[in-house]
């Protein structure tokens, strides 16, 4: 068969396809957002379709779960979402056009019957493909049977020799031999479509022009191929986007730690690093060097839908790197300004049913000087909740290394000073310290050490002085002068 070449002038349209039988996973965010930089590229359309046509295993709350993740993500579209479930009826006329087009046929056999054959060719060492016996049926014969109110699944009738091929934007000519495609069924006896159909329906009744998805689906190509064919429908282009691999290189599975994107989201991942890091799963811009002459990584949205390409898209699986997304999210926090980091750091708080008590002047200062430490978003909610309120926890294993001997007793004393002066700056709350520290004889260090412990429950934090400056003089007095 000779390929049908997909014309480029028309304006792309391109969608993402989720089964709502689990939640969105890593691998169908990475495809959803091909697919929508793709289409912001291009200027093209993103459409949203479910595949909830396996009824036992999808459910609304899956969708939900997916909608949910693309949101978090960033990701929109432009037409759907679509629900195989409701469209029943474009499936089956496609299916009756495929027979009329003499590329289908009525398969009277039985599940039973079936699985027995099935059985019988895996013990004879034979592939257990569908031996085509229904074929063979006269096709006025078939229509009486089926007339007279047989059941009857609808199975393509794949050509018996020769091969079927495609062009992949990724992976170029990709071909299989007829032989070994089994006469796949369309729609099964119940009126339910394979998934088979239903894809190769909806792309064409929905105009798709280019299907970006997993290289897991190479395989389903060729079967959806041979129906475009039997439609006289174009072929759209294929590009199929390389797996995700864990880092012991096999495929992402949740023995490498968390498969769901929300769970990124949990684990207070900055929604843009996540989305930057999935970006380059799989895809690289090209020659883009940074300021020390590197690679390039990290990328704005909206550099990301100009730079997208399909010729970007790399034929060798990627590895998701739980080092590198974890780079990504503090440099995404670090250059984030302190008013986009807050709506994330609110959400934080919400979850950990957490009431900030200070203005809002002095949280945007907390914020920027905390972010260069931050490892996630989480840590606003935990490890930093003393710059936003005066309830927090304090580190025992801090104090235990840091308040210890005479360091309480002189931290005390050392808030009175701090009460008594006349101004509070980070120059000056040093120059109390050190002078201070000087007078007693003892080292500023083990006093710095252990104010730290006291103003902020933790045993690292920023400057310690800077920190004495975002929390303002009445809070670092009382602060010292309660500790024990
Ligand atoms: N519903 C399919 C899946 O979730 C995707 C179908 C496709 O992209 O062709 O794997």
């Amino acid at each position: 068969m000779s390929d049908s070449t997909p014309s480029f002038k028309k304006p792309v349209r391109v969608r993402f396809a989720p089964s709502p039988t689990g939640y969105l996973h890593v691998g169908g965010a990475r495809t959803a957002l091909f697919n929508c930089l793709f289409a912001r590229h291009t200027g093209g359309t993103m459409i949203l379709r479910i595949e909830d046509t396996d009824f036992e295993r999808s459910s609304e709350e899956m969708v939900e779960g997916i909608l949910e993740g693309m949101r978090w993500l960033g990701l929109s579209w432009d037409e759907g979402p679509f629900y195989q479930s409701k469209r029943l009826a474009l499936y089956k006329a496609t299916a009756q056009k495929i027979i009329d087009a003499g590329h289908a046929y009525p398969c009277f056999c039985t599940k039973e019957e079936l699985e027995a054959r099935r059985a019988e060719a895996t013990a004879a060492g034979r592939p257990p493909m569908y031996d085509r016996r229904c074929r063979r049926i006269a096709k006025e014969d078939a229509a009486k049977r089926v007339a007279a109110g047989e059941a009857a699944a609808i199975r393509f009738a794949v050509p018996e020799g020769g091969s079927t091929s495609f062009d992949d934007a990724v992976f170029g000519k990709v071909e299989f031999a007829n032989a070994e495609i089994e006469d796949f069924v369309l729609l099964r006896s119940d009126g339910i479509p394979t998934y088979h159909l239903s894809v190769v329906a909806d792309d064409i009744d929905m105009r798709l022009t280019h299907i970006l998805r997993g290289a897991d689906h190479i395989s389903n190509t060729p079967k959806q191929v041979l129906q475009y064919r039997a439609l006289g429908a174009e072929l759209p282009v294929f590009a199929h986007v390389p797996l995700i691999l864990g880092p012991d290189k096999t495929r992402l599975s949740k023995r490498h730690g968390a498969t769901s994107v929300i769970a990124y989201k949990q684990m207070g991942i900055v929604p843009e690093a996540f989305r930057n890091f999935l970006a380059l799963l799989g895809w690289t811009p090209g020659n883009i060097k940074d300021e020390n002459g590197k690679d390039r990584e990290i990328f704005s949205s909206d550099e990301l839908v100009k730079l997208f390409s399909l010729d970007g898209i790399s034929k060798s699986n990627a590895v998701f790197d739980n080092d590198k997304l974890a780079w990504f999210n503090t440099e995404y926090i670090r250059a984030y300004p302190a008013d986009a980091l807050r709506p994330l750091i609110e959400d934080e708080w919400k979850q950990a049913d957490f009431k900030p008590t200070r203005r809002d002047a002095e949280i945007a200062q907390a914020i920027e000087l905390l972010k260069p430490r931050a490892r996630n978003l989480k840590d606003f909610a935990t490890a930093f909740k003393a710059y936003f309120a005066d309830e927090f926890e304090t580190d025992p294993a801090a104090a235990a290394k840091f308040l210890t001997g005479d360091v309480p007793a002189m931290l005390r004393e050392l808030g009175a000073r701090y009460a008594a002066a006349a101004e509070f700056t980070e120059a000056s709350a040093e120059a109390v310290l050190r002078g201070f520290a000087e007078e007693k004889g003892v080292k500023a260090g083990g006093l710095i050490n252990g104010a730290r412990v006291a103003l902020t429950g933790q045993g690292v934090a920023p400057s310690l002085f800077a920190v004495m400056a975002a929390l303002g003089q009445e809070r670092v007095v009382k602060r010292l002068s309660a500790v024990s």
